[in-house]
């Protein structure tokens, strides 16, 4: 198939580079020429322009940093939706707000395009290796035509409902992983304290009721899981600020849905103040180093 990659950083590099392996034409933008060339060096013919990746492609795929650069790239005068072939398929894998990612099927389809949202969870790794995990928002056949461009990209390819509920899906899981990993940290802290070390903890908690993926993937004291940041120094991982983001814009489409996120507001405050403390690019396990502050 012939796909436009547009946002070649991070996660957009290793995503558009599993396209190519999977046998799609890709042509590849991003506004760092860097980045382009670093996408042909994986495959993908380069474009200088949103005009020119798009040219006969059957789909577009982006990876953005926000919902600004998404409706910014589609909906500009010299954006995608100007340029694109009709019946072209939309598809951003940015993390942005529900709103915006319903906002952006409407007009989408407005014009006579499909647009899906297919945020995703894994890091740089998983982008790089294929094996993302992709929520999907949009209609039946929208999802039917992403599924088999996603399956390049990622292991698990679920539809999660109408436009934006891909999003609603992410933001909902990161706020609970936000507020898991403070809840475990708050454990592993309190049992230390009272005697009990952070191994003999973890044999026994990873196997009660108080289990959860921040404790027996990603455990925030080191020791007990080897894989786990805590172990270098809190190295991400998964950045502070990347939490940071997903959890306002939680906290943004509670507002808007009148959702009480008491512990999703928290914990946007104790993430807040560790970037401010210049602990952003740490791994967000590193909390368990700053409980009191
Ligand atoms: P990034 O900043 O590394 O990459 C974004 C790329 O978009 C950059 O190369 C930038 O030059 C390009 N770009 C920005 N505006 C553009 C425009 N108008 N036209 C063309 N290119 C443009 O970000 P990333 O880490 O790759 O993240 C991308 C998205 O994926 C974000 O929405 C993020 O929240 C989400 N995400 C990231 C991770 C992660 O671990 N990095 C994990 C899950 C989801």
């Amino acid at each position: 198939m012939r796909i436009a990659f547009i946002g070649l950083g991070n996660m957009g590099s290793g995503m558009c580079a599993n396209l190519v392996k999977a046998g799609h034409q890709v042509t590849a933008f991003d506004l760092n020429a860097e980045a382009v060339s670093a996408a042909t060096k994986a495959g993908a013919s380069a474009a200088t322009s949103i005009a020119k990746a798009v040219l006969g492609a059957e789909a577009v795929v982006t990876m953005l940093p926000a919902g600004k650069h998404v409706l910014s790239v589609y909906f500009d005068a010299h954006g995608v939706a100007s340029k694109a072939e009709a019946g072209t398929l939309f598809l951003d894998c940015s993390t942005i707000a529900v709103e915006d990612a319903r906002t952006a099927s409407n007009k989408a389809a407005e014009l006579g395009f499909e647009m899906a949202d297919a945020p995703v969870s894994g890091g740089v790794a998983a982008a790089s290796g294929g094996t993302l995990t992709f929520m999907v928002g949009g209609t039946e056949s929208a999802f039917a035509r992403a599924k088999p461009i996603l399956e390049a990209m990622g292991k698990t390819i679920v539809h999660a409902g109408a436009a934006g509920n891909g999003q609603v899906a992410k933001i909902a899981n990161n706020m609970l992983l936000g507020i898991s990993m403070i809840a475990t940290c708050e454990a592993f802290d309190l049992a230390e304290r009272l005697g009990l070390d952070a191994q003999t903890f973890f044999d026994i908690s990873s196997k009660a009721s108080g289990q959860n993926w921040s404790m027996t993937s990603y455990c925030p004291a080191p020791g007990p899981v080897p894989t786990a940041p805590s172990n270098r120094d809190y190295e991400p991982g998964f950045a502070v600020d990347m939490m940071l983001k997903d959890l306002r814009l939680a906290a943004g489409a509670a507002k808007s849905a009148d959702a009480n996120t008491r512990f999703g507001t928290l914990a946007t405050e104790v993430y807040e103040k560790l970037s401010e403390n210049g602990f952003g690019n740490k791994d967000f396990s590193v909390i368990m180093q700053h409980l009191g502050e």
